[in-house]
């Protein structure tokens, strides 16, 4: 499978050679050169399939060098009942991923019973195993440094923890994520594993994170790398559980069925589109935003106007609040009919800090034919949807989950199953589901008690130089 990039002035890659990298060269994200596709009875033959027969089945596809035994391998070590069923019905069963039927046709995709309790897990961990891997291989080492205000900063470090070869900076805004969140990463005690709380908000933390990778010798010679959402293997590994979903929900050959996705930089739901465009029967493809909505505003007008720090709200649903939606490039590559001059010229407007407009474009047109339709939740729907769901199903459904329950709503047809992707539990949100219930949410036995656990954590100043003394100091 060879891999190109969005604006189409980077050479062809490899699965392995952009696994470690960021952009592509010439600044776009990379895609398969085309989709796999699996045929109706090729499709038929995964049903019934485990988690990890279903993910080699998809991503030996798209991750064709590297040798079969050993990707099965790198599988099969990631997904295990031990790291993905740690909690709800999950923990009881073994199974992974399961679905939860809330009432017939409306359906919860569990996604978040791994180690964080929050979906990017699920594609995390094999990155961790992915990167082992890789770097084995070459006896190099990176030094993964981030920038985060929750789930993704504690994704990475549990996948990374213990991993030859890889050493995790985390930078977090000191005192301002919760003390679950923060309990959950500075507890970890693994020597590869480096927890830098910053003194300002997550921006100052974003910025350090900049800064230091700006400075090209710096990042070179201590072989600074990142674990963002762009990253095409975290896209691919996401895709595996939209099969799963699907056999879970559907008893024959050809069943449509639609899913509704809780989005910010766009990564899971980008999944959701792969998995279509390789012969999955979904119906539609929901995306709910909660009020930072620029993707609804998207595909509600043709409008994509990214929005500024002043303009970017701090919600409730705060794994959402994105000013712009990094993976949402791949899409339009799709919807543009893979034109990278389009491409190229679109986010020559969106990189000089504007916005495009195709509504009055063949391709405007063309979005409902890719299942693609949107809302927006607000902080009053949420409570509102947790309230509903509690009383209705007797489930308690955490803030991003709500958001993508309420436009789900809008969008259900009868006879085609609506799966809500559950992208966290919500003990991981006490405050809104204490104003949404009036009572704190269960913790998943073996996370009570866990702020009391010792804590490893470095105060520092927003400070680049200081940032780059101290990777520098632990660098061996
Ligand atoms: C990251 C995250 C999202 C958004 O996912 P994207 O892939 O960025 O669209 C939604 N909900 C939760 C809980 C998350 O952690």
């Amino acid at each position: 499978m060879n891999y190109v990039s969005t604006r189409g002035k980077a050479a062809p890659m490899h699965f392995l050679d952009i696994l470690l990298g960021g952009l592509m060269e010439d600044g776009g994200l990379a895609m398969p050169e085309s989709y796999p596709r699996f045929t109706p009875e090729e499709l038929e033959s995964l049903r019934g399939l485990s988690y990890p027969e279903l993910a080699f089945a998809v991503l030996s596809r798209f991750a064709d060098d590297i040798p079969a035994d050993d990707l099965r391998a790198l599988i099969n070590r990631t997904y295990t009942a031990q790291v993905y069923c740690n909690a709800r019905d999950a923990a009881k069963t073994g199974e992974i991923t399961p679905v939860t039927t809330l009432e017939p046709g409306l359906h919860l995709l569990e996604l978040s019973n791994g180690p964080t309790l929050a979906f990017k897990d699920m594609a995390m961990q094999l990155l961790g195993n992915l990167f082992e891997y890789a770097l084995d291989k070459t006896g190099q080492s990176l030094n993964i440094l981030g920038a985060t205000s929750g789930d993704t900063g504690s994704a990475a470090e549990y996948a990374m923890r213990g991993k030859r070869g890889v050493r995790v900076f985390m930078l977090s805004p000191d005192g301002r994520m919760s003390p679950f969140q923060r309990a959950q990463m500075y507890s970890l005690q693994d020597a590869n594993i480096f927890n830098i709380a910053v003194r300002g908000m997550f921006d100052d933390a974003q910025d350090v994170v900049k800064a230091v990778s700006n400075d090209l010798a710096f990042k070179r010679k201590f072989a600074i790398g990142t674990v963002n959402s762009i990253n095409w293997a975290r896209v691919s590994a996401q895709v595996v559980y939209y099969f799963k979903a699907y056999f879970a929900v559907t008893k024959a050959a050809g069943e449509e069925v639609s899913f509704a996705v809780p989005s910010g930089n766009f990564g899971n739901i980008c999944a959701g589109h792969i998995a279509r465009m390789m012969g999955l029967p979904i119906r539609k493809l929901v995306l709910a935003t909660n009020e930072n909505d620029v993707l609804d505003e998207f595909f509600r007008t043709g409008v994509y106007r990214p929005r500024g720090t002043a303009e970017t709200h701090a919600t409730s649903s705060p794994s959402m609040d994105i000013s712009k939606a990094s993976n949402f490039e791949r899409f339009v590559f799709d919807l543009v009919g893979r034109d990278a001059d389009v491409v190229r010229d679109l986010w020559a407007k969106v990189d000089a800090g504007g916005a495009f407009d195709l509504s009055a474009t063949p391709y405007f047109s063309k979005i409902a034919g890719y299942g693609f339709v949107s809302g927006s939740s607000s902080h009053a729907d949420r409570l509102a949807t947790i309230r509903a769901t509690a009383e209705r199903y007797a489930v308690t459904v955490d803030p991003h989950t709500a958001d993508a329950l309420k436009v789900a709503a809008e969008h259900r047809e009868a006879g085609i199953p609506m799966v809500v992707l559950e992208t966290a539990l919500p003990a991981k949100f006490e405050e809104t589901i204490q104003e949404a219930l009036g009572r704190q949410p269960a913790r998943p036995a073996g996370y009570e008690g866990i702020e009391a656990l010792p804590q490893r954590v470095e105060v520092m100043d927003a400070d680049a130089a200081a940032i780059k003394a101290f990777i520098a100091a632990h660098v061996g």
